[in-house]
């Protein structure tokens, strides 16, 4: 699914993109006003309202009166009228700063749930030698058998495995796992780093980089 993503704070529209890629969204991301209505088609637009060239709310009424596609705003303001204007103009759904990821997806599905109760899965899951990852339902398989993750352990294995044998610092994991920026001692990720090594034993070796961080390295399947 493609998601276009209007936000002009850098930092903001990073982690989101990456956010939603974790759990297998396409991402497009646009700064402007002007730039949202240039793009092409999309399945859900998520709409920041103060951008630099125009007031996302008429961002809004263009989109709205181009079609159908589903608009979730997210805003920094916390004014009532806004949220109220926003869905008037046509807006699916609503989030305000600061928000989770988690708490994003949980809308972009409720708003889909709605507007496409049909909408058939496409994809499905991405194999990483015997370990498979559905991004869509969030759930890893080793073999065929489900894995059981709580919901920290998925999201570092779905961001180890964005790009296997990649080495990936602390900072970079804590801070897109934890949505943190994270200065102290990152004890609880050794913690999950040890639970997955276990869950997936044989089949991906998580290394440990001394002084900077990890790399995941699927394990090549032996068997013809
Ligand atoms: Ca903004």
């Amino acid at each position: 699914m493609r998601v276009l993503l209007v936000e002009d704070d850098e930092p903001v529209a990073e982690s989101l993109r990456r956010g939603l890629r974790r759990y297998g969204f396409e991402v497009d991301w646009v700064a402007t006003g002007r730039d949202a209505l240039a793009a092409g088609p999309t399945d859900l637009v998520l709409l920041d309202l103060g951008l630099p060239d125009t007031d996302g709310l008429d961002v809004c009424r263009e989109l709205r009166a181009r079609g159908d596609v589903p608009i979730i705003v997210i805003s920094a303001r916390s004014d009532e009228t806004d949220r109220v204007v926003g869905l008037e103009l046509g807006a699916d759904d609503y989030v305000t700063k600061p928000f989770g990821v988690r708490e994003v997806i949980a809308r972009i599905r409720a708003v889909m749930r709605r507007v496409k109760p049909q909408e058939k899965a496409d994809s499905g899951p991405e194999r990483y030698g015997r370990v498979a990852v559905d991004r869509k339902a969030a759930r890893a398989f080793l073999d065929a058998a489900e894995v059981p993750l709580t919901p920290k352990e998925y999201d570092l294995l779905a961001f180890l495995t964005e790009e296997p044998g990649a080495l990936m610092s602390r900072e970079q994991i804590m801070e897109a796992v934890w949505d943190a920026n994270w200065f102290g001692p990152t004890k609880t990720l050794d913690v999950h780093v040890a639970a997955l090594r276990r869950k997936f034993a044989g089949a991906i070796a998580i290394e440990t980089v001394r002084g900077v961080g990890f790399r995941l390295v699927v394990v090549e399947d032996a068997q013809p």
